[in-house]
């Protein structure tokens, strides 16, 4: 079966795609032929024109306005999508922040906004996602799955990062939210994985890779001497949705050109 049709008939809500990663997951999704909810934060143009891109390529889907770190909010997000495509066969649980500060300094609010979005967020996704999943049960042509989740995780969920102790938490936190959730459902055929993105070219992390002095700072953590694009986590947000991956749940898919492979000892032996 080639790519296009894999997800076909499948509707897929993507958190945090109006931008980088999540655009990517989203675009990708939707040319293997999932309906894609874009969901966006406040970037209203910006989620306006990535639907755009998946209607020009033949795609479908609509844009959504929801902070992931709002119950309220978020239900809403889902009964909008269910009202609108009758179901929701695959979660993209992208949304995700950096408030970074030296730890003695990090303030309360630095601390509670990293976590409420990056992990209450994916909490609270989950939930809604599960509740669907187990409402509707295995429809066999759409997936063998009753439905599919994706956590956006990183590979700060096992590197420890300095400066950053909120954003490796909420991380490391997605970690067993994610193998938690895997375990408990699994025999209701819900399958749920994260992805561990390495450096991914995208605004979030723009002063590791915009200048030609970063870029080779940061080649020195990239065993494959190359950043990643978002396009390269579309492709496994596609195969980790897609029936491809039927007997695979509770994995982090590490894609990270290397990143965890300690680098530092490459020629030190
Ligand atoms: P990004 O800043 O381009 O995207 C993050 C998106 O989340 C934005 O669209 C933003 O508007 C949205 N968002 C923020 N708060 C939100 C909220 N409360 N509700 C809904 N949406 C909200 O950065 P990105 O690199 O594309 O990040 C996407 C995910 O990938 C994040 O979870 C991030 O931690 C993870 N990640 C990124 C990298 C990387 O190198 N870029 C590496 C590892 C993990």
């Amino acid at each position: 079966m080639e790519d296009r049709k894999k997800l076909q008939g499948q509707v897929a809500i993507v958190t945090g795609a109006s931008s980088g990663i999540g655009t990517g997951v989203a675009k990708a999704l939707a040319a293997a032929g999932a309906s894609v909810v874009v969901n966006y934060s406040s970037d209203r143009d910006e989620a306006q024109e990535v639907l755009g891109d998946i209607q020009k390529e033949g795609g479908e889907g609509f844009i959504c306005k929801a902070d992931v770190s709002s119950e309220a909010e978020v239900s809403a997000m889902f009964r909008e999508t269910i009202g609108k495509y009758g179901t929701v066969d695959i979660l993209i649980n992208n949304a995700g922040l950096q408030k970074d500060a030296v730890f003695h300094e990090m303030t309360i609010e630095e601390w509670n906004k990293v976590i409420g979005v990056n992990l209450t967020g994916q909490f609270l996704c989950a939930r809604e996602a599960i509740r669907e999943f187990l409402r509707r049960g295995v429809v066999v042509e759409r997936s063998v799955s009753a439905g599919k989740i994706i956590c956006m995780s990183s590979v700060h969920e096992v590197i420890p990062w300095a400066g950053h102790a909120n954003y490796a938490a909420s991380k490391g936190g997605i970690m067993l939210l994610m193998k938690s959730i895997a375990q408990e459902y699994a025999s209701k055929k819900i399958r749920v994985n994260s992805i561990g993105p390495g450096a991914i070219r995208t605004p979030i992390n723009n002063e590791a890779w915009e200048t030609p002095e970063a870029y080779q700072k940061l080649m020195k953590l990239i065993p494959a001497k190359r950043i990643g694009e978002p396009e390269d986590i579309g492709k496994a947000a596609v195969w980790l949705a897609s029936d491809d991956s039927e007997y695979v749940t509770g994995i982090t898919l590490f894609v990270d050109g290397g990143m965890l492979l300690y680098p530092g000892f490459e020629g030190n032996g």
